[in-house]
């Protein structure tokens, strides 16, 4: 799959929880998303760097991003 030329792939943590990969960043899946409409933070979100860049997917497809990575 491909979005604004940045593949978005989809799989686990090492906990067994859902993960995605894009644009060279991993997120993980917000545990109130339900149903098709997803919130991803990004994994360094709870670091020090306490990123606050999130992807928001509908039926697996990117409809949202705010990329602003501190790191
Ligand atoms: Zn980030």
């Amino acid at each position: 799959m491909l979005v604004h030329g940045a593949e978005l792939t989809f799989t686990l943590t090492r906990f067994g929880k859902p993960a995605l990969l894009y644009d060279g960043y991993r997120f993980n899946l917000n545990n109130k998303s339900t149903g098709p409409r997803a919130l991803w933070t990004c994994s360094r979100a709870r670091a020090k760097s306490q990123c606050k860049a999130t992807v928001t997917t509908f039926n697996n497809q990117i409809i949202k991003r705010n990329d602003v990575h501190h790191h």
